[in-house]
């Protein structure tokens, strides 16, 4: 296919964890508000002159600072974080959003705090404590947290718009550059799609690392380039979901499509599943009903309650994206995830008959070498399953 006019600005601005439409909306007097995880609602941080940007580590090496501090037991994803902000990666940062979600990010964040690792004397941080279980009463307390632990420094420290007018915009813009991705990823449902997986998720990406108001336009004119695009006739071996924990570099889905499957839909921390499902707004809180969607929506293994909505969630992606297996891939001691794998995958296999493969690899694409024989044999059983399937081998 012909490449995308604007896919190697995109992967220009996935170079570093500060990019030129950040430090553009920095200059224009934007306050640039970080997170990690889908239980802090990015719109919260979207309002007025504040913008999210989900804190990634492009390009980390060594960790060897961050693990002196945190251990080499956490996951990478949080030592790349930490390392990051110790090098000073983060100082365009004028807040970080934290979670109390995982213990690994907990201790990530903590040190970002103590070690006081942000160079801009108006930086805060705090951290959400998101519950485990949905129940109205818990929607309603972590609603007050976020007022006071979030909105409450925004507007002190910056004179952030932070009213439910400015909310109610933020969540205008969200389901619009939402439903601009749900339209680029819908064509992933072809027989021939028009687009592939790194693509998609570098398209996607961009758009939760970029300021909004400065990405919307790539995204619109991406679609529309899209809508007319000729499908390659290259046939992919097979079809996958990749459903995990934090993927924040296309590279990794590359590796996954270099050995000839095609990744249709993406159920991970960073990826488009549940992330570009529309916010509703129903009663006259708006920022209640944004905590709800993002408590309600989230896929994550930590909601001690979902387990069957996860199953069935994954099972409608395998379905509606036509995929022929799945591929769960866990970052190394996210217990979550190493945990979730297991059950999952095996439910999938020996209750729905889908094929399902777990990886475990690291933050960084050290471990590449397993990954792509791992990836591999599961493309080519996938392929002799199909073969079976249409009875040519007895
Ligand atoms: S896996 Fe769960 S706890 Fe970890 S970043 Fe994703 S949503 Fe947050
Ligand atoms: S990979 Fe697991 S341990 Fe690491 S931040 Fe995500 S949820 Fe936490």
């Amino acid at each position: 296919m012909k490449d995308l006019k604007h896919i190697n600005y995109f992967e220009k601005l996935l170079e570093a964890a500060d990019n030129e439409l950040i430090r553009e909306a920095i200059n224009d007097g934007g306050v640039a508000l970080g997170y990690t995880c889908y239980h802090v609602p990015e719109p919260i941080m979207n309002m007025g002159k504040g913008f999210s940007v989900r804190l990634r580590a492009p390009l980390t090496g060594s960790t060897s600072i961050a693990s002196y501090y945190l251990s080499n037991f956490v996951c990478s994803y949080c030592r790349g974080i930490l390392e990051r902000a110790i090098e000073g990666g983060y100082n365009f940062l004028g807040g970080f959003l934290a979670s109390e979600t995982c213990s690994h990010m907990n201790r990530c964040s903590e040190h970002f705090e103590m070690l006081n690792l942000v160079e801009n004397d108006k930086f805060f941080i705090d951290w959400l404590d998101v519950p485990k279980k949905i129940s109205d009463f818990r929607i309603k307390k972590m609603t007050e947290q976020l007022k006071e632990k979030f909105l409450k420094p925004m507007s002190k420290n910056y004179n952030i718009d932070v009213s439910k007018e400015a909310l109610i915009q933020s969540v205008k813009e969200h389901n619009e550059i939402n439903d601009i991705l749900r339209q680029i990823s819908e064509f992933r449902k072809e027989d021939k799609p028009k687009i592939t997986g790194t693509e998609f998720h570098t398209i996607n990406l961009v758009a939760k690392v970029c300021p909004k108001h400065l990405i919307k336009n790539y995204l619109i004119e991406t679609l529309e380039e899209i809508k007319h695009r000729i499908p390659d006739d290259k046939k992919y071996r097979a079809r996958v979901v990749v459903v995990g924990s934090e993927i924040d570099n296309p590279e990794f889905i590359k590796l996954i499509e270099d050995q000839g499957a095609l990744v249709v839909a993406d159920r991970f921390c960073y990826g488009a599943y549940p992330e570009i499902e529309p916010i509703k707004l129903t009663t006259d809180d708006p920022f209640e009903d944004v905590v709800r969607h993002y408590i309600e929506t989230c896929q994550c293994p930590r909601m001690m309650d979902g387990v069957k909505r996860r199953e069935a969630y994954t099972l409608k992606l395998v379905n509606d994206f036509n995929a022929d297996g799945i591929i769960y891939e866990t970052m190394k001691f996210c217990d979550y995830w190493g945990y979730e794998k297991s059950t999952a995958s095996h439910d999938m296999i020996n209750k729905h008959n889908i094929p399902a493969v777990t990886i475990e690899r690291e933050y960084t694409m050290s471990s590449a070498g397993q990954l792509r024989t791992r990836v591999q044999a599961f493309v080519e059983s996938l392929e002799i399953k199909e073969i079976q399937k249409k009875g040519k081998v007895k």
